[in-house]
C-alpha cells in the first residue's frame, strides 16, 4: 500500500479522519470514524437528513491512540509525520478528510486559521475555494496545494477585511458532472460539515454553486453563474488589473501599459476577462498561453494584432515586461527564477511561489527582488473573488456589484500601492511587507 491518509481510511473502511493541530503547543490529536455505509442516498441530503444527523447505527469512532495505531499498522507513520510537518511549517489548525468510498471521492478540508472568523456570528467561520485534483495525482501534492491555499486564504481574507479565517477544500476525484446529484450532494454534505463558505476554483465549474443551491443541498457556496453576482472571475480580474496599474506606476512612474509586452498564462475564469475587459484595450501586446486553444483563439480574434497565442511550454520564460500567471500556482522556485526574463510579475494565480511556509516564500521573494523583478505575494491583489463571494454570502439578495467593485478597488489598488510604497520605505520585499503587516492579526 502506498502510504496516504485516504489509503488508511480505505483499508480500515473509515469515512472520516481528522488531524487537529495546535501550533502554539505543537500538539496534534487524531480521530477517525466510520459514520456511514454504502447505502446512504446522498441525493436526499438536505431533505431527509442534515449534516448533523447520524447516518448509521453501527458507527465506529476511534480516538487519538487508536487512530495513531492504524497508521502504525499500515506502515504510514512516516507519511503521517510528513503531513504533520506541513501543518507545523504553515501553522495550520488541521485537516479533515471525508471519503465517498463507492465513488472514490476524496475530500480534504484544509484549515489554516479561524481567528478572524470565530466571532462572526455565521455558520461559516472560514472561507476559501473548493478545487478538484485528478485521481492520479499524489496525495501529498494535493495536501501541499490545499494547505498552501488555506494559508494564503487567511491572509487574503485579512487583506480583504472579511470576517473569516482561511481554509481550502480539495477534492480528488473524476470530473464532477453537475447532473450527478450523488456527487454534488456528497460534496455539499462535506462542505456543510466544514463550517466554511466556498466558491468553485480550478477543476470545478462555477455551475457547482448553482447545482448545490438548486438541489437544496447547501447554501455555503457562492459564485454560481445564476448567483446574485455571478462567477468571481470578473471581480478577480478587476482587482488584478488595478494592481497591475499600480505596479506599473511604482516601477515606471506611469500606470499606462501601452507599448508593454505582457504574457498571460491561463485564459480561464480570470485570465480571459482580464484580457477581454482590461488588458486588450491598453495598447500592450498580449501573449496568451493556455492548454485549451479555444479561449486563446477567441481572444486573438477579438484583438487582432494585439493578442497572440504562444505555446504553453516555457510561456513564463518568454522575454516580456510583465508576467501575469493566471493558471496553477507553484510556478516560481529555485529552478525557474534564475531563468525569468521580465520586469514584474502580477497575476491572479494563488500561491505562485512554490513554498510551504512563510519563511520559504520570503526567501523566494528575495530571489525575485535580487533579479530586479517587482513582485508581491498574490493574495494582496487577487482578493476580488473573495470580496464578491462574501458579499453574496453575507448580503444575499442585497448583494451589490457596485460595492464589490468599490471594495476591490480599495483592497487591490490601494492595498497594492500602500504595500509597494511601504516595502520601498522599509527596504524589504513587498511580500515580506505584506506578511509583516497581516501576521499579527492572524497569529497574534
Ligand atoms: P480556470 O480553471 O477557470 O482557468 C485556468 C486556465 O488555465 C484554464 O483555461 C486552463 O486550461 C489553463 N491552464 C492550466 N494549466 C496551464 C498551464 N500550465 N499553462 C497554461 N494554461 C494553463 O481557473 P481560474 O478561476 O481562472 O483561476 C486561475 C488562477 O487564479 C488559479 O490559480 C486560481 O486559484 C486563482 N484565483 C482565481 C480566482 C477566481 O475568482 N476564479 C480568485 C483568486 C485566485
Amino acid at each position: 500500500m502506498v502510504p496516504s491518509l485516504f489509503a488508511v481510511m480505505h483499508a480500515e473502511n473509515l469515512t472520516t479522519l481528522e488531524l487537529r493541530y495546535r501550533w502554539r503547543r505543537d500538539l496534534l490529536t487524531l480521530s477517525s470514524a466510520r459514520e456511514w455505509g454504502e447505502d446512504v442516498e446522498w441525493s436526499r441530503y438536505g431533505r431527509d437528513f442534515s449534516y448533523r444527523d447520524p447516518l448509521m447505527e453501527d458507527v465506529r469512532c476511534l480516538g487519538n491512540a487508536e487512530t495513531r495505531d492504524l497508521f502504525r499498522k499500515h506502515g504510514a507513520q512516516g507519511y503521517l509525520g510528513r503531513v504533520v510537518g506541513l501543518l507545523r511549517e504553515g501553522r495550520h489548525e488541521g485537516i479533515r478528510c471525508f471519503f465517498h468510498r463507492g465513488r472514490d471521492i476524496r475530500v480534504a478540508y484544509n484549515m489554516h486559521s479561524s481567528t478572524l472568523g470565530i466571532r462572526n456570528g455565521n455558520h461559516a467561520i472560514r472561507a476559501g475555494g473548493i478545487r478538484r485534483h485528478a485521481p492520479g495525482e499524489g496525495e501529498l501534492d494535493v495536501l501541499v496545494d490545499g494547505l498552501n491555499l488555506a494559508r494564503a486564504m487567511s491572509f487574503k481574507n485579512a487583506a480583504a477585511q472579511v470576517p473569516f479565517g482561511g481554509s481550502k477544500i480539495t477534492v480528488q476525484s473524476e470530473p464532477v458532472d453537475l447532473g450527478d446529484t450523488d456527487a454534488v450532494a456528497f460534496l455539499a454534505y462535506c462542505l456543510d460539515r466544514t463550517r466554511s463558505v466556498t466558491g468553485p476554483d480550478m477543476g470545478l465549474s462555477p455551475g457547482l454553486a448553482d447545482a448545490m443551491k438548486d438541489g437544496g443541498f447547501s447554501w455555503n457556496i457562492t459564485g454560481g453563474p445564476r448567483g446574485r453576482l455571478g462567477p468571481t472571475g470578473d471581480p478577480t480580474a478587476h482587482g488584478v488589473y488595478a494592481a497591475l496599474e499600480e505596479a506599473a506606476r511604482h516601477r515606471w512612474g506611469n500606470p499606462s501599459l501601452a507599448g508593454r509586452t505582457i504574457v498571460v498564462q491561463g485564459a480561464g475564469a480570470v485570465g480571459r476577462p482580464l484580457v477581454e475587459n482590461h488588458l486588450g484595450g491598453t495598447g500592450a501586446t498580449i501573449l496568451v498561453a493556455d492548454l485549451d486553444p479555444v479561449p486563446v483563439a477567441a481572444l486573438v480574434e477579438k484583438f487582432p494584432g494585439r493578442v497572440k497565442g504562444i505555446p504553453v511550454e516555457g510561456a513564463l520564460l518568454v522575454e516580456a515586461d510583465i508576467l501575469v500567471p493566471c493558471a496553477a500556482g507553484g510556478v516560481f522556485d529555485d529552478g525557474t527564477i534564475p531563468n525569468l526574463r521580465c520586469e514584474m510579475i502580477f497575476g491572479a494565480a494563488n500561491n505562485q511561489l512554490k513554498a510551504t511556509s512563510l519563511e520559504e516564500e520570503m526567501r523566494l521573494a528575495g530571489l525575485l527582488a535580487d533579479r530586479g523583478i517587482l513582485f508581491q505575494v498574490d493574495w494582496v491583489h487577487n482578493a476580488g473573488g473573495v470580496i464578491a463571494g462574501m458579499e453574496e454570502y453575507l448580503r444575499g439578495d442585497q448583494a451589490s456589484r457596485e460595492r464589490v467593485l468599490a471594495n476591490t478597488e480599495r483592497v487591490c489598488r490601494e492595498g497594492t500601492r500602500q504595500n509597494l510604497e511601504a516595502a520601498r520605505r522599509e527596504g524589504i520585499t513587498p511580500t515580506e511587507m505584506a506578511y509583516r503587516h497581516y501576521s499579527e492579526q492572524i497569529f497574534g
